[in-house]
């Protein structure tokens, strides 16, 4: 098979499909969508070609598995973060509030459930004060609605088995299945004309006079623009692309545990921690999925592999390409400790319960059964800083999506957009 499009999306995740969604002009209030439609650029000789894509012309989602969502955004925690912790101005901070809305939105148009339900930050000890101001400061100047500090009785008014000796209500946070809002996005894209190769991972990359020479393990694609959306694999791509990305992915797993039926109503919402400001990741939190169901995690380990879920996963060429990078090594200097406590809290059930008690001192081992796990991609740069914002980088005719860490699902409407306008500016150009 041999294909021809305008755009290459690499990677069907909630960024590429929300990114091809935008280019196909399959989003509400998206104001090229009649006019692409009047769009249709001919296929070269011999090249079978997408449909016509309102929009920004023919646009093609290459996936690696055999179904959207098989990575990152279908093994996440299911929650629309408000844009509390994120440094105001930052990327995150921006696409994390717009790109609430617009799933807000979204949901709501295409009959998704989603629920805002509120979260509850609680600070379990003095010393966690200071960041919890710090939380209420950055959570204030980016614009949360609803943001109330709670004293120690008005914790448990809201989650009677909650501990806290200070908390922020959060009202913003919400809960939703992003494997479903992907699949309506995926829909509505194909709608437009879109077309999405399932099993079509892409496997080298040719740099042409008029745009790229892709090979793919369903064929050949030559495109004019590719947008690489690789997640795990997001730094590979763009070496495959000819980009040195300036970075690596770092893969982190996070186990999650379920509370048993019995013991779900421990938690009526969501309860987090104060995060240690040091390190990207929240710490483990209990959160109640969509469905009812009650998690508790998830912790963070240092995964062997890219997209390896159980804790015996390994494949060499992932762990040696960790362990032997420079900025790894700097990272892992650092924080070890905080490394070691996690693997230590992962092969022991007591140590996870005992992390989780903090919240809810009434939670016993005995309530928790082992539940899915995830891998973070998390972009380590070679000086062995955790990279903190989103990371996009327009490069000859490519655009590299090379950090999209939590909040990405959150904000996924919002990057798509985004990557759509330098898209479109990039082929009018
Ligand atoms: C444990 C965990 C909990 C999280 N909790 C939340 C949360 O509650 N709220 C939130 O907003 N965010 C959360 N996140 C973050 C969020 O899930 C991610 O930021 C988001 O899903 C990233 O989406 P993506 O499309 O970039 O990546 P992915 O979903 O990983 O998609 C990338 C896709 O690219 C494909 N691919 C890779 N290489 C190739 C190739 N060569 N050719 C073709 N295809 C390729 C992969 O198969 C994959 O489907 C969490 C993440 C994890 C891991």
């Amino acid at each position: 098979m041999s294909l021809e499009a305008d755009i290459v999306v690499v990677g069907g995740g909630i960024v590429g499909v929300a990114t091809t969604a935008a280019l196909a002009g399959a989003l509400e209030g998206d104001a090229d969508a009649e006019a692409g439609r009047a769009h249709a650029s001919a296929a070269g000789p011999g090249m079978a070609a997408p449909r016509g894509s309102a929009g920004t012309g023919r646009v093609l989602l290459l996936e690696a598995e055999e179904r959207l969502a098989a990575h990152q955004t279908g093994h996440n925690s299911g929650v629309v973060h408000s844009g509390l912790y994120y440094r105001p101005g930052s990327l995150k901070a921006r696409t994390c509030a717009a790109g609430r809305e617009a799933l807000v939105r979204f949901c709501a148009v295409h009959g998704i459930p989603l629920e805002r339900c509120g979260k509850v930050v609680v600070a379990t000890r003095e010393r966690e004060l200071p960041a919890l101001d710090e939380l209420e400061r950055r959570g204030r100047a980016n614009g949360l609605r609803g943001l109330r500090r709670l004293l120690p009785a008005e914790i448990r008014a809201r989650e009677p088995h909650a501990a806290g000796i200070a908390g922020l209500l959060v009202e913003e946070t919400g809960v939703v299945d992003y494997g479903a809002v992907t699949a309506r996005l995926a829909e509505l894209a194909r709608a437009r004309g879109a077309t999405i190769l399932l099993g079509a991972r892409l496997l080298r990359a040719r740099r042409e006079a008029s745009g790229l020479s892709l090979e793919t393990a369903s064929g050949r694609v030559r495109c004019r623009l590719l947008v690489n959306c690789a997640g795990l694999q997001a730094d590979r791509v763009a070496r495959m692309c000819g980009v040195d990305p300036g970075l690596r992915i770092v893969p982190f797993r996070g186990e999650y545990y379920a509370l048993v039926p019995g013991r779900r109503d421990l938690v009526r919402h969501l309860i987090y921690p104060v995060p240690d400001p040091a390190l990207p990741f929240l710490g483990v939190h209990f959160t109640r999925r969509i469905d009812g169901r009650v998690e508790a995690g998830p912790n963070a380990v240092l995964a062997l592999k890219r997209e390896g879920y159980a804790k015996s996963s390994f494949a060499a060429a992932d762990a040696w390409e960790t362990l032997a990078y420079a900025g790894f090594r700097r990272l892992a200097a650092r924080f070890w400790r905080s490394g070691l406590g996690e693997w230590r809290r992962s092969q022991c059930k007591r140590g996870f319960a005992a992390a989780l008690q903090r919240l809810v001192p009434e939670v016993r081992p005995g309530d928790l059964v082992p539940a899915h796990a995830g891998v973070r991609a998390q972009a380590v740069s070679p000086a062995g800083e955790l990279i903190d914002d989103f990371r996009i980088v327009e490069s000859g005719g490519m655009i590299h999506v090379l950090n999209a860490p939590s909040p990405a699902a959150t904000a996924a409407l919002d990057i798509g957009a985004r990557i759509a306008d330098l898209a479109r500016r990039r082929l009018a150009g």
